[in-house]
């Protein structure tokens, strides 16, 4: 690994003062599960590294309001996990952030280190579109509101600039009456990263089956995350049949660009696009609480 210098500051202030002099020298170090690994093989050569660990702002985990979760850029992915309001309210998330690596590794990463690498198949990327999350980034002199949808821009490429550090998360509560499902296929039961994610979020009127909106959001199939209006159009406003649901699977297929590569040629993701949509609102829908 080449040499480098290593700081830890313990406020924001000081993090964004070293970024704005070094600029695209540096790297932030999250929980390093990412980065450590390009550093070694190569792929990424910092000279300076900034620790986001000791920043107060980038460690916090609350329910604000009661309502909206936010999730500091450098909290664990264990302790997100294990955090009640995740668990009871922000299912979808849930379920994606527990199958993120191993235990150890989900001790170290955070979301903020997934999403600030922009892997397509980043498996908390679907689920926080889904929930229209938004990133709140910082700069010396002022913060700025990301929403995720304009946040990734191809692999390993955000809207973060070089002095730019991403502070926290901010993931408003679904909607009343929804209910989502992430699910991937990985090619090996654990420790592998999506062929294709998919996260689903029904949310339903007030008469039972009948879909008020639906949100669909693919991974691993585009060089970013990828929601679907194609798909989700065919459900909104509609009384659920598995028909729908086959049709919006089908839109889904048409909307996915997937690579061929050494996990998969793109038309096994293509038809993996296929049962995991259709999965994921089923699920969706079985679980709806009207
Ligand atoms: C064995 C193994 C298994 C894995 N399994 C999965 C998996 O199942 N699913 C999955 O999605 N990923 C997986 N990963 C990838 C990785 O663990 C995750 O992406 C993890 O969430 C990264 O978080 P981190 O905190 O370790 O990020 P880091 O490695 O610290 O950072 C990643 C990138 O984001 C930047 N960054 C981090 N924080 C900030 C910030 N606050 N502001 C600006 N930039 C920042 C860093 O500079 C770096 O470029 C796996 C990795 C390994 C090694």
């Amino acid at each position: 690994m080449k040499g480098f210098e290593y700081y830890a500051p313990h406020s924001l202030e000081e993090a964004l003062s070293l970024l704005d002099n070094w600029k695209e020298k540096a790297k932030v170090l999250a929980g390093g599960t990412d980065l450590i690994v390009q550093m070694k093989n190569g792929n990424a050569r910092p000279a300076f590294i900034v620790d986001a660990k000791n920043i107060p702002e980038l460690n916090r985990l609350e329910l604000d309001d009661g309502k909206s979760l936010y999730i500091g850029a450098a909290v664990p992915l264990s302790k997100i996990i294990t955090f009640p309001p995740v668990m009871e309210r922000f299912g979808i998330l849930y379920q994606a952030c527990s199958i993120i690596g191993s235990m150890q590794l989900r001790n170290r990463g955070t979301v903020g280190g997934n999403i600030c690498n922009a892997a397509p198949s980043a498996d908390s990327a679907p689920p926080l579109l889904c929930l229209g999350a938004k990133a709140i980034v910082a700069r010396l002199g002022g913060n700025r509101i990301v929403p995720l949808d304009t946040f990734f821009h191809g692999p390993g490429q955000t809207a973060l600039a070089s002095n730019e550090l991403l502070v926290g998360i901010e993931v408003p509560a679904p909607p009343t009456h929804s209910s989502g499902c992430y699910l991937r296929h990985t090619p090996r039961q654990d420790m592998d990263i999506a062929v294709v994610g998919v996260a689903s979020l029904l949310v339903f009127a007030s008469q039972k089956n009948r879909c008020q909106e639906a949100r669909i959001v693919l991974g691993a199939v585009a060089s970013t995350p990828l929601r679907v209006p194609q798909a989700e159009s065919i459900l909104a406003g509609r009384v659920l049949t598995e028909e729908a649901i086959e049709e919006a699977a089908e839109r889904a297929v048409e909307a996915a660009r997937p690579i061929s590569d050494m996990r998969g040629s793109a038309e096994y993701r293509k038809e993996i696009v296929k049962v995991l949509t259709k999965r994921t609102l089923k699920r969706a829908w079985e679980t709806q609480s009207i």
